[in-house]
């Protein structure tokens, strides 16, 4: 084990929320993740019917599953087009996933639709999604008796936060809009939450303009929290420095299947998933054989724990790194790293062209360092890279036209391909996605 991570609360409590499952060996881990699996697999094989479907196809049965490596080499994927697919031939809102009883579902969620049609997320009596952000939240520094504000995403205005209550914890729960940033400053200000739940690029691009329009001391909201949760997207790295200066640690999250979700920890070294809950493959996109660790490769999640709506094999379309040796915090279980999305990866010119690559050239330029831009793809194989990029009218020094060359050079510089630069303001360009973030790929 390394290091141990100091315990909040003047040392009254213990440093893991649950120290045996948290720093388990990676043998136990393996071994665990089998058993389960075999349950998981008899159970969604006879209760959902997609997965039945897709596993028939394959002709393979649950019985020809009896460890990690026979699932590795037999079991078929899934994925979100089967999920819609199924929806839409055969009407089942849940798209043959969903294999709760009844009798113990106590809602529906959406996700947010980036790429499509909102997924529903089924809920049941304790979610496996409410076992994990307990323990994400104590090994963020929250502790029983802290206040923390949690922003819901409109998608999920509704959803019940019980985790938090159950944890001990105080939520302070705001919409996900501008508008609630003075609302949001003063609770930081009276109740001194340890944590800040849920902020995004678009909210961070609107504090860090309320701050310069009012003078407000950033320092002085948020001094003595343990930070704030970042998702939605990778955030760039001059967003994190603004932040940072702010006196603001950020701990990044992500999704894992739909249910799950990926935190990074104190130590800032990738996003840990559980892996009690989630057996994780990243595999070859040419030809599904797995990537050792550290090597680029699509995200696949298999959820161990969900009664409710059985993730099996399931494409994330995350293309990521894997990292299985323990964590400086003593955690064991892996952690994540997010490059793009399968989906964004554009080929221009012959390269591939990540949204990535084109970010810090997009921030260093003064009007548009909110960093918000979209490639439009014309076509499958482009001879130059097309992009709409925001910016700030009030911010322009020059022409509008000399941003634009300046811009196209910066990129030309950065990816080696022709660019076609499209000017759109930043708050029009912010209309385009759902609110927390921008599809990063758009169809000409
Ligand atoms: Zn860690």
């Amino acid at each position: 084990m390394g290091s141990v991570p100091v315990a909040a609360g003047g040392g009254r409590f213990p440093a893991y929320f649950d120290e045996r499952v948290e720093t388990m060996p990676r043998a136990d881990i393996t071994a665990l993740q089998e058993a389960r699996l075999r349950l998981l697999l008899r159970h969604a094989y006879e209760h959902a019917p997609l997965i039945r479907q897709v596993w028939q196809a394959a002709g393979v049965s649950p019985s020809d599953i009896r460890s990690l490596d026979d699932f590795a080499a037999k079991a078929p994927f899934t994925s979100k087009d089967h999920v819609r697919a199924f929806r839409d031939q055969g009407g089942d809102p849940f798209g043959g996933m969903n294999s709760a009883d009844p009798h113990y579902l106590k809602g529906v969620t959406f996700t947010s639709g980036t790429t499509g049609d909102p997924t529903p997320v089924l809920r049941g009596g304790r979610s496996i999604s409410e076992i994990c952000t307990m323990r994400d939240s104590w090994m963020l520094g929250a502790r029983p008796g802290d206040y923390v504000t949690v922003v819901r995403p409109t998608f999920r205005v509704g959803h019940v936060n019980r985790h938090y209550q159950e944890a001990g914890l105080i939520p302070i729960l705001f919409k996900h809009a501008p508008a609630i940033l003075p609302d949001f400053f003063r609770a930081a200000r009276l109740y001194r939450p340890s944590l800040h739940y849920f902020l995004s690029t678009p909210l961070l691009i609107a504090m860090e303009e309320y701050f310069e329009k009012t003078g407000t001391d950033p320092r002085a909201i948020f001094d003595g929290c343990h930070g704030a949760t970042v998702g939605g997207e990778p955030l760039s790295p001059r967003r994190l420095e603004v932040v940072r200066s702010w006196g603001l640690d950020l701990f990044e999250v992500s999704g894992l299947g739909e249910s799950l979700t990926l935190v990074e920890c104190p130590a800032h070294d990738g996003m840990h998933a559980w892996e009690d809950q989630a057996l994780i493959e990243c595999l070859d996109v040419r030809d599904d054989s797995p990537v050792p660790d550290g090597e680029v490769g699509e995200l696949v999640v298999t959820v161990l724990n969900d009664p409710f709506q059985p993730m099996v094999r399931y494409r994330t379309d995350d293309l990521v790194t894997v990292s299985r040796s323990p964590c400086a915090c003593g955690r064991t279980h892996a952690r994540i790293r997010i490059v793009g999305r399968k989906s964004d990866q554009t080929f221009v010119a012959g390269r591939p062209v990540m949204p990535r690559d084109l970010q810090l050239a997009i921030e260093g330029q003064r009007a548009s360092r909110a960093g918000l831009f979209q490639i439009i793809r014309f076509a499958d194989e482009m001879d130059a890279l097309r992009i709409r990029i925001g910016y700030d009218p009030a911010a322009l020094a020059g022409t509008i036209e000399a941003h634009g060359e300046a811009l196209r050079d910066a990129l030309e510089g950065a990816v080696g391909v022709p660019v076609e630069v499209l000017l759109t303001p930043d708050a029009e360009l912010l209309k385009l996605g759902p609110p927390h973030k921008i599809p990063r790929v758009a169809k000409a």
